[in-house]
This record gives C-alpha cells, sequence and structure tokens, in this order.
C-alpha cells in the first residue's frame, strides 16, 4: 500500500524514526509521499526522504496557512529545491479560508504560482481545500487545460464536487475520514471509478477508526482499505492494487 501523504518529517515521529520506518514496511507500506508546507520543510522532508530513498519521497509547496504578504521570498528557497529535480510533487498547496481569511488574494497568487512551476517542471501537484471549492475548482480549470496533474487531498466534498474535479483529470485523495461514523464519503464514492483514487493517512493527523484523535501512521491505510472493500465490493488485494497503481502512475514512484 501506498501513502500518498504523510506529514512524518513532525518531530512527534523523530525519536527512533528509522524503527518506526521499519515499522510501516513490515505492516505493508511500500512508499510514502511526504509533503512539505513552508521554508523550513525543505530541510525537514528531503532529510527524512535522504534517509529513506526508494520509500519516502519528497515534495515541496507552500501551504496556504504559511502564505503571508511575503509569500514570494517564502517560495523562492522552494522553487529553488524542486528545481533540483529531487521531488515528485509540488505540495502541498491550496486555498484554506477556513482559520484565516486576511490573505486569501495572496493564497491565490501563490497557488497560481505553484501551479504554474508544476506545469514547468512537470510535476504533480498535492492539492489542499478547506471552505474554498468554488475558487479553487476556477482556479484549477485553466491549468488543468494545459495538462496539469495531481491530487485533492483529503477529499471529503459532494459528488458534484467529486466530478468537477474528476473531469478536470485529477485524482481525489482518500483517507481517514472515509472510517468516520457520520461520513457522507462513502456514499459519495460509489459511483466515483477506483481508477481515480489514491489512499492517504494526512499523518499525524486524521487517524482513521478505531485510532481516531490518536498519532496517524501510513500503516492505518489498511482501514480505509478495508472500508473502500464494503464501497466497492472488492476485495481487499484488489483495492490495494488498483490505488497503488495509480499512485504509482500519477507520483511516478519507482
Ligand atoms: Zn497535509
Amino acid at each position: 500500500m501506498i501513502d500518498t501523504h504523510a506529514h512524518i518529517d513532525d518531530p512527534q515521529y523523530a525519536s527512533d524514526f528509522l524503527a518506526f520506518l521499519d515499522e510501516q514496511r513490515k505492516a505493508g507500506v511500500e512508499a510514502v509521499v511526504v509533503p512539505g508546507v513552508n521554508v523550513a520543510s525543505v530541510e525537514t522532508v528531503m532529510a527524512v526522504c535522504n534517509m529513506a530513498p526508494a520509500f519516502c519521497f519528497p515534495a515541496l509547496g507552500l501551504h496556504p496557512e504559511d502564505v503571508k504578504d511575503d509569500w514570494q521570498k517564502q517560495l523562492a528557497p522552494i522553487e529553488q529545491t524542486l528545481g533540483k529535480g529531487e521531488c515528485v510533487a509540488v505540495g502541498e498547496i491550496g486555498l484554506d479560508y477556513y482559520w484565516d481569511k486576511t490573505y486569501i488574494r495572496q493564497q491565490k497568487e501563490a497557488l497560481a504560482a505553484q501551479l504554474e512551476l508544476a506545469l514547468q517542471l512537470n510535476l504533480p501537484v498535492l492539492l489542499h481545500n478547506r471552505d474554498a471549492t468554488e475558487d479553487m475548482l476556477q482556479m484549477l480549470l485553466p491549468f488543468s487545460k494545459r495538462g496539469l496533474k495531481g491530487v485533492m487531498h483529503c477529499f471529503t466534498g459532494s459528488r458534484e464536487t467529486a466530478e468537477r474535479i474528476l473531469k478536470m483529470g485529477l485524482f481525489l485523495g482518500i483517507g481517514g475520514v472515509l472510517t468516520f461514523k457520520n461520513s457522507h464519503l462513502p456514499d459519495t464514492l460509489r459511483d466515483i471509478p477506483l481508477e481515480k483514487i489514491v489512499l492517504e493517512t494526512d499523518s499525524p493527523y486524521m487517524a482513521p477508526v478505531p485510532f481516531r484523535g490518536k498519532r496517524n501512521e501510513p500503516k492505518y491505510i489498511r482501514y480505509v482499505i478495508e472500508r473502500l472493500t464494503e464501497v466497492y465490493h472488492l476485495t481487499y488485494a484488489e483495492i490495494e492494487e488498483v490505488t497503488s497503481r495509480n499512485a504509482r502512475l500519477l507520483l511516478g514512484l519507482e
């Protein structure tokens, strides 16, 4: 199984990190994409990925919560490292109107700049959207027509939103929310082809049931796959195989 979104550069994993990785491998995790969120992540994400080549794959980007007036200055070192060709994606990038609406204009500017960068570098994007769906979809449309690839990370939206995302050729990133008791996501996914889904944990956040509220780990993808077997009426192995293939194709993991 492949975790396409896990912040395992978080200090919560630092003590005994190699043993932690070993545990993930033994549980059947084949690859983990580690997205950056700001300038500090350049160092932490690359360090973690250098410790586990061909297992942890780096992505870098400026997260909307880290976008302020000086976003161009913040983006410069991120862009420079992306240019070295070691990253598998640009992300995590996007729009977040939930916590703070002060910098909406700057968030849109930073997102547009990073979408442009992804096209230039021919890399997929890891997209974060919170309370900004309409602006997000409108911004993505022209880029998708130019060949943008990527994942709408932690997708929890409506069927209509899902269809608009798929029409643009993007994937849905599905994680722990699927296992939550009152989640409408299983119903939403029923008509969505499994070929358009990649799995993720968003570790250390969003732990699936039965670990909800605790520190998440890539190996808990298992619980998401188990829930998906009920949604799609397929076996565990089938869900695992298709979603892993999707992730490999999209992110070019080897
Ligand atoms: Zn994230």
